[in-house]
Order: structure tokens, then C-alpha cells, then sequence
């Protein structure tokens, strides 16, 4: 059947997702707009909204092949993916492989030190309150999700690191965490929204060069070229470790840090 976007359900920073003529499925489309810091900061990156929804249909394809349930149906266009609708946990559950961010802000530690098992941290999804940090107890307590259901989501925010992280390192690049958003559809949970280098922190494997938002977030320049470059190597088929990462010093133009 002919997909045809209809209402505009919700515009968020870089999303707007709409509703279809067939019940139950959403457009998701992929704006170039960027914030960063609950939207103090507020800009454009060129191109990202294509390289968002490629990358993402491209990660949760391996994903649904490792059997992780994924709203994803199918790709548009370049900036619309046609999705499951689901009705979204206000919670964001990140996993962390390397201390980077707020971790790093937390503990003292210094930002590249390895964890040695990934860490699972859950944020209240709350614009109002600048998401804060919740634990079960909280969880449970604002009826967030039911303890079967936070259980599913931890035990699965780990499997999708265990798939991710080699995928991306055989392109030459560091999974030093992400955020993921889980919903429901009838009685199963799926993951949602997107895993793109808005959600992401990929590091160069080799440089440690940052080749995602926070070069936009902490004005490091070429933050279109970091996002292609990511973009670049995800399409790109590996030929070995390092292939991803030998290519890209050829042509790179992001300065390093
Ligand atoms: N993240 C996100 N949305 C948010 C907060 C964090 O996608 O609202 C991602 C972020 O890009 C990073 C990871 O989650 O990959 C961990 O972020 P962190 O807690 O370090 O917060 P930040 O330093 O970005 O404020």
C-alpha cells in the first residue's frame, strides 16, 4: 500500500515524526537542526539529517538481524524512515564503554579511560527538569516502566553494545557510548527513535579524534566533514581492522585535537 504522511504528531530538536494513512506507522524526518545543552545552544549542521536517517536504518538493519525488535519498517528518502508507532518510556538509557561527558564530570575521571564493563545509566526524558539521573527505586516509584520491563531494557541496552561496538570498530570507529530510546507496541517492547552521532560518541580508533556532536557541542570545527566521514565509514565495507581509518586520513580535513 502507498505510504502518505498525514497530522504532524510532535516536532522535537531534530525529528519531526508523522502520522500515516496506514494506522500504527509514523514518518520519522530527520532535520539538520542541532541543540545541545537542553537547546541553549542552538544551530545547523549541513547534511546531518540525511546522514542521521541513513546511518540509523543501516544500525538498526544489524540490529534486527541480531534479533533486537526495532520500530524500523523502512527507508523513504534521504531524511524519512517509515516506523513502527510506539508509545515512547520517558526514559534514556545510555551505555557507556569509555568515560567521556557527564561520567567524566561525575567522577573526576579523565575523559578516554577505559570501562572495564559497560556501564547502564538511565536519565528521566524530562526537557522541564534538563533530564536528570534516576535509578530503579525512582523509576518504580514514577511508574516509568515496570521492573520487567527496566530489566528487558538494561539486558538489551547491553546486547546492543555487544552488536554495535565491534560493527562500528571494524570501520575504524570507538563506541564510547550512546543513548538509546525503548517503547511500546501492544504488549512486546521495541527500541526507538534513532542511533546517529546526535545519539553517539565515536571516537577515530586510532586519533581519538571526536567524529560526532560534540564538536558541534564544544565548538571543535569541521562538524559536517565528522559527521560524513562517520557516514563514509559505515557504508564503506571493511576490509580489515584498520581499513575504515587509513582511507579517511587521506582525505580528512577535521582538525585534530
Ligand atoms: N545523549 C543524547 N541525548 C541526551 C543526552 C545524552 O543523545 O539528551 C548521548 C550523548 O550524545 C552521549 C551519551 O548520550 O553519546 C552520554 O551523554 P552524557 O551523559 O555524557 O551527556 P553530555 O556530556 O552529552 O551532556
Amino acid at each position: 500500500m502507498h505510504v502518505e504522511a498525514r497530522e504532524k504528531l510532535y516536532e522535537g530538536k531534530a525529528k519531526i515524526v508523522y502520522e500515516t494513512n496506514q494506522p500504527g506507522v509514523i514518518i520519522q524526518y530527520f532535520k539538520d537542526d542541532a541543540t545541545a545543552f537542553n537547546a541553549l545552544k542552538k544551530g545547523t549542521i549541513v547534511g546531518k539529517g540525511v546522514i542521521n536517517n541513513r546511518m540509523s536504518a543501516a544500525l538498526f538493519e544489524v540490529l534486527q538481524r541480531a534479533r533486537v525488535p526495532t520500530h524500523f519498517l523502512r527507508t523513504l528518502s534521504d531524511r524519512e524512515m517509515l516506523c513502527h508507532r510506539l508509545d515512547i518510556i520517558k526514559i534514556e538509557t545510555i551505555v557507556r564503554n569509555i568515560v567521556a561527558g557527564s561520567l567524566a564530570k561525575r567522577t573526576g575521571l579523565e575523559e578516554g579511560t577505559p570501562i572495564k564493563q559497560p556501564i547502564v545509566e538511565l536519565y528521566y526524558k524530562s526537557d522541564a527538569l534538563g533530564d536528570p539521573m534516576l535509578n530503579d527505586d525512582h523509576v518504580r516509584m514514577l511508574r516509568l516502566a515496570t521492573p520487567g520491563e527496566l530489566a528487558w531494557m538494561k539486558r538489551t541496552a547491553l546486547k546492543i553494545n555487544s552488536i554495535l561496538r565491534p560493527h562500528l570498530a571494524r570501520r575504524g570507529l570507538l563506541l564510547v557510548d550512546f543513548k538509546l530510546e525503548f517503547g511500546r507496541r501492544g504488549r512486546k517492547l521495541y527500541l526507538g527513535d534513532e542511533i546517529s552521532p546526535d545519539t553517539c560518541r565515536l571516537w577515530d580508533s586510532r586519533s581519538k579524534e571526536r567524529l560526532d556532536k560534540d564538536r558541534f557541542r564544544r565548538d571543535l570545527g569541521g562538524v559536517e566533514e565528522a559527521y560524513q566521514e562517520v557516514f563514509r565509514r559505515l557504508v564503506t565495507e571493511p576490509h580489515g581492522p584498520d581499513s575504515g581509518h587509513r582511507r579517511s586520513n587521506a582525505g580528512s580535513r577535521i582538525p585534530l585535537q
